[in-house]
C-alpha cells in the first residue's frame, strides 16, 4: 500500500518516505511520502483561506456517506489496523464499530440547533431586545493524535471538526498512518472538499512541532503521552488547546463485589487492544479480604486471553506496538519482583509479543504502578479498605477513569465523589463510554476539556453572539 501526505486532499511528494512495518512479523505492510515545512503551510493556508460550503444538513450528508462507505469495508479497514498496529483483529473490528457510531452520532448532532436565546428585558438594567447565540467555526484547526486507536482517534478529531464546519490538519501517528489516510479518503469520495482536510506525515521538527506553533491555527487537539503533551502546552503560544493525555486509572474491588465480575471488569480493563488505552485498568486494587480469591480467579481467567498472531479469529491479544514497547514492559516487570512482586501468570515477551501478565504484592511505590504502563499488564495491589483505596487511587499525578466494584450504594457513591479524575464507572471498567458522551481526564491526563462528538464540535467552534431589538 503506497500512500501519500495530503495537502488539500492532494498528494505531496517532497521530504522522503515512511515505511509501516507490521510489528507481529516485521513485514513492509506500506509506506507514505512525507511532507516538508512548505507542505505544513500550503495546508494551513488552503484551511485559512476556505469557507466551508456545505450547509448543515450537506455536512450530515458528508458523514452518513462515509459512514456507509466505512461499514461496506469494515473488514477491510480492521484488516489495516490490524497489519500496522498489531493489535487483534477481533479488537480492530470493535473499533471500526466505534467509528461507525462516531460518524452516525455527528451526522446527527450537526443537524441539532446549538443556539440559544436569551430575553434582555429582564432586568431593571436590560432594554426590549433578544441575544442570541450561534456556533461558528474556526479558521484552522490541528490534531496530532496516537497510534493506540488509529482510526477512532483520528475520527474523534476529523469529524467533530467537519460538523462544526472547522477545517482541520491532521499529523496521525507516524507507526499507524495508513488507515488514517484510507479514512480522509473515505471523506473525500463522500464529497468532503479537500480543504477540509490535509494529512501529513514528516519529521517531527518539519510537520508536528511546525503545526503546533504555526500562528495561523485557532485551535490544537492533541491525544497522547503526558510528557509530549507538555512540550506542546509550552511550545503552542496563543491559541486553544484539547489535551488528552496518559491514565494510570484504577479499578477499586471492594468486599462485597461480585467477584465474578470484578474478575472479568479486571481482565477485559487489564488485556483488551493489547492493554493500550489510555483507560485500561493499569492498577486493581483489591480489599485484603477478597484478594486471594480474586487473584487465584484472574489468574484463571488470563488464560482465556489468547496471545498471538493478531490476524488469527481466535487471538484476543495481539503484540504491543512495537519490541521496544515490550522491553519497556519486561523491566518495569522485572523492577517490580526485585521489589517484591510475584508473577502468577504470563510475563514474557517475545518480539512485540508481551504476553498478559497478572502480578500479585505489586509495592505501592514501584515504577510499573507509579508511570503509565502501556500493555497487557494487571497489577494486583491490596487495599485495607475503602478509604485507603481511594487515597491510593488519588496519589497518582494522573487523573482519566476509575471503576469501582462494590454493590454498596453508600460506597459507590462516596468513590464517585472523592475520585479526582474525569470519569467514575461503578461496576464497569473505567474505559466505558459512548463515543457522544463528554470524556477526558484532570491532572495530568488533561486540563478537564472534554471530548466526545459533543464537545469536541464546541472545542472546533465559537460562540457568536448578536442582539435585535425586540
Ligand atoms: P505520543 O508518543 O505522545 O505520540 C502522540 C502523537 O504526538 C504522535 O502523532 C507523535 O508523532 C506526536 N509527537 C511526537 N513528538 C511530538 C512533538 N515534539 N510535537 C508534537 N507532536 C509530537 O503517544 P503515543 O505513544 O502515540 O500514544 C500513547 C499515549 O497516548 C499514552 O500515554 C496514552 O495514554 C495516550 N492516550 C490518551 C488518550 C486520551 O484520550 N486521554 C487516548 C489515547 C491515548 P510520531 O508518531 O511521529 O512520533
Amino acid at each position: 500500500m503506497n500512500l501519500s501526505s495530503l495537502v488539500a486532499g492532494k498528494p505531496v511528494t517532497g521530504n522522503g518516505t515512511l515505511r509501516v512495518c507490521n510489528p507481529w512479523n516485521g513485514e513492509l505492510v506500506g509506506s507514505v511520502s512525507q511532507a516538508t515545512r512548505a507542505d505544513v503551510d500550503a495546508a494551513v493556508d488552503a484551511a485559512c483561506g476556505f469557507t466551508c460550503p456545505l450547509s448543515r444538513f450537506q455536512r450530515s450528508e458528508v458523514l452518513e456517506r462515509t459512514r456507509s462507505a466505512l461499514e461496506a469495508r469494515r473488514d477491510e479497514f480492521a484488516r489495516t489496523i490490524t497489519s500496522e498496529s498489531g493489535l487483534a483483529l477481533r479488537e480492530t473490528r470493535y473499533e471500526v464499530g466505534r467509528t461507525l457510531d462516531v460518524l452516525r452520532f455527528a451526522a446527527m448532532e450537526v443537524l441539532r440547533d446549538d443556539g440559544q436565546i436569551f430575553s434582555a428585558d429582564v432586568s431593571a438594567q436590560g432594554k426590549a431586545r433578544k441575544i442570541f447565540t450561534v456556533r461558528e467555526p474556526l479558521r484552522c484547526a490541528v490534531a496530532i493524535t496516537p497510534f493506540n486507536h488509529p482510526l477512532n482517534q483520528v475520527a474523534h478529531k476529523v469529524v467533530p471538526a467537519i460538523a462544526a464546519g472547522t477545517p482541520l490538519v491532521l499529523k496521525p501517528s507516524e507507526k499507524t498512518p495508513l488507515v488514517a489516510l484510507k479514512f480522509a479518503q473515505l471523506l473525500y469520495e463522500a464529497g468532503l472538499p479537500g480543504e477540509m482536510l490535509s494529512v501529513l506525515l514528516g519529521p517531527v521538527g518539519d510537520v508536528a512541532e511546525s503545526l503546533v506553533r504555526h500562528e495561523k491555527v485557532e485551535v490544537l487537539a492533541f491525544t497522547g503521552s503526558v510528557a509530549i503533551g507538555k512540550r506542546i502546552a509550552g511550545m503552542a503560544g496563543y491559541k486553544k488547546l484539547v489535551l488528552e493525555l496518559g491514565g494510570n486509572d484504577p479499578l477499586i474491588v471492594l468486599n462485597d463485589a461480585d467477584l465474578e465480575l470484578a474478575v472479568t471488569l479486571a481482565a477485559e480493563g487489564a488485556f483488551r487492544n493489547s492493554g493500550q488505552r489510555c483507560t485500561a485498568v493499569k492498577r486493581i486494587l483489591v480489599e485484603d479480604a477478597v484478594a486471594a480469591e480474586f487473584t487465584e480467579r484472574l489468574v484463571a481467567k488470563s488464560r482465556d486471553y489468547l496471545c498471538g498472531d493478531p490476524m488469527a479469529e481466535t487471538t484476543r491479544v495481539g503484540t504491543v506496538i512495537d519490541e521496544a514497547a515490550a522491553s519497556y514492559l519486561e523491566n518495569v516487570l522485572e523492577e517490580a519482583v526485585v521489589e517484591g512482586a510475584r508473577i502468577l501468570a504470563g510475563g514474557g515477551c517475545k518480539g512485540a509479543l508481551f504476553h498478559p501478565t497478572v502480578v500479585a504484592d505489586v509495592p505501592r511505590n514501584c515504577r510499573m504502578v507509579v508511570n503509565e504502563s502501556f500493555g497487557p499488564l494487571a497489577p494486583i495491589l491490596k487495599v485495607r479498605d475503602l478509604d485507603d483505596a481511594l487515597e491510593l487511587a488519588n496519589a497518582t499525578s494522573f487523573g482519566l477513569s476509575s471503576g469501582v466494584v462494590t454493590r454498596n450504594l453508600e460506597s459507590a457513591t462516596k468513590a464517585i465523589k472523592r475520585l479526582r479524575c474525569g470519569t467514575v464507572n461503578i461496576n464497569e471498567v473505567p474505559g466505558f463510554r459512548i463515543e457522544c458522551s463528554p470524556f477526558g481526564g484532570v491532572k495530568d491526563s488533561g486540563q478537564g476539556v472534554k471530548e466526545g462528538v459533543i464537545e469536541a464540535i464546541k472545542a472546533y467552534s465559537f460562540v457568536k453572539t448578536f442582539s435585535l431589538p425586540w
